[in-house]
């Protein structure tokens, strides 16, 4: 087992801030996964399991116990029929490397999803969604090192229990599980309209009409791609606020004062706001902030960047901003998506 000691989070997590780790080590199977369990057993230390740190943000104290940086690796298909196709992959895969397979094969229930950073197993913790689509809706089954039995369990998709960019891994059971596999159900063939919104209009716009995965995926990793900063260069960690949902009448309360508000309509007489344009009304549009070094990002303003912060407390105290800004204006509290590491 190769652990080092003392190591700066700050390059794991695609934010890139916050303080130090006592211990880290890298997995690359559930045999390591064992040892490293074991080996903070041992020592009596916190653990905690991550994949690309695309969806952390560290605090400034850092980690006083063992960080599990997950690199499972693993892709087997397996055919019903010639409709129905079941993938496995390793939790430390590479998510965007296993839609960009399942697309190649023509496989069609993951395009949506493409380029989202960070890895196999996470796209489970926080239910990762896009255009229209989340895993969720193809997940089968998830291997599983539970702590609770000290053994790894297979886990059905409707045990998991997914919401809307939420899960049991998240919530309920958050550090529970270890996720070291999963099974995906994919269905071979063409794209079925309707498309989500915006890809329905780049589609159209383009003058696409073979909706094949793989031309749904490059009209997905356009949009994105015109949308979105790319990790490996600015840093951040995508969406940093969740879209607010409020009950329909509290809707007609608030167009009342804000007539061109968006919504999109849920189940249950509920509504999803888009938390990008509340916080461009509220004046924080391609906005870069001197005091803290942080930024929104000019093409969404959902997206927090960090341009200088030299600290988590720096990029904290600008969401305490947008916050505050957001719940003078509209009455709403934006939720962090992101997940603040240790928890408090
Ligand atoms: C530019 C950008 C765009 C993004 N776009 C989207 C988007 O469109 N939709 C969306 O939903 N998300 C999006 N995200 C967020 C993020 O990419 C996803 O949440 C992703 O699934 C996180 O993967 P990760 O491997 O980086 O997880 P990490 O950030 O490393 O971990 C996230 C959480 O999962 C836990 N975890 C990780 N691996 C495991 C495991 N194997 N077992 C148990 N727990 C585990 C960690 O402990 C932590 O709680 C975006 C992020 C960025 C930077």
């Amino acid at each position: 087992m190769n652990i080092l000691h003392d190591v700066a989070l700050s390059d794991y997590s695609t934010m890139g801030l916050g303080g130090r780790a006592a211990h880290l080590i890298t997995i690359e199977s559930r045999m390591d996964l064992l040892e490293a369990l074991s080996w903070a057993q041992a020592q009596s230390v916190p653990v905690v399991m991550i994949g690309g740190g695309s969806n952390i943000i560290w605090r400034d104290e850092g980690f006083p116990g063992l960080v599990i940086v997950n690199h499972i690796q693993r892709y087997e298909t397996f055919k019903e029929d010639d409709e129905n196709i079941y993938i496995t992959a390793g939790s430390g895969e590479n998510w965007d490397t296993v839609v960009e397979r399942a697309a190649q094969a023509g496989l069609t229930g993951i395009e949506a999803l493409s380029l989202i950073p960070g890895t196999t197993g996470a796209t489970l913790v926080q239910n990762i969604g896009a255009y229209g689509q989340e895993i969720s809706g193809s997940l089968v089954t998830a291997e599983v090192f539970d702590t609770k039995i000290g053994d790894f369990i297979t886990m059905r998709a409707s045990d998991c229990g997914f919401g809307y960019r939420t899960s049991r891994f998240k919530t309920v059971d958050r550090g529970r599980f270890y996720i070291t596999a999963i099974t995906l159900h994919l269905t071979k063939g063409q794209i079925q309209p309707p498309l989500y919104a915006s890809l329905a209009a780049y589609v159209k716009e383009h003058s696409i009409t073979d909706l094949s995965p793989v031309n749904v995926r490059q009209a997905v990793i356009a949009i994105r791609n015109s949308r979105l900063p790319d990790p490996a260069i600015v840093h951040n960690t995508g969406s940093f606020f969740a879209n607010p949902i409020i009950s329909a009448n509290e809707l007609i309360d608030l167009r009342s004062l804000h007539p061109d508000i968006p919504s999109w309509p849920l189940n249950n007489d509920r509504v999803k706001l888009p938390a990008a344009w509340l916080i461009d009304k509220a004046g924080f549009k391609d906005y870069h902030d001197a005091a803290t070094g942080m930024a929104t990002w000019a093409a969404q303003p959902l997206v927090l960047v960090n341009e200088k912060a030299k600290t988590t407390a720096d990029l904290l105290a600008f969401k305490a901003r947008i916050v505050s800004e957001v719940h003078d204006h509209f009455g709403i509290t934006l939720e962090q998506e992101p997940e603040l590491f240790p928890l408090a």
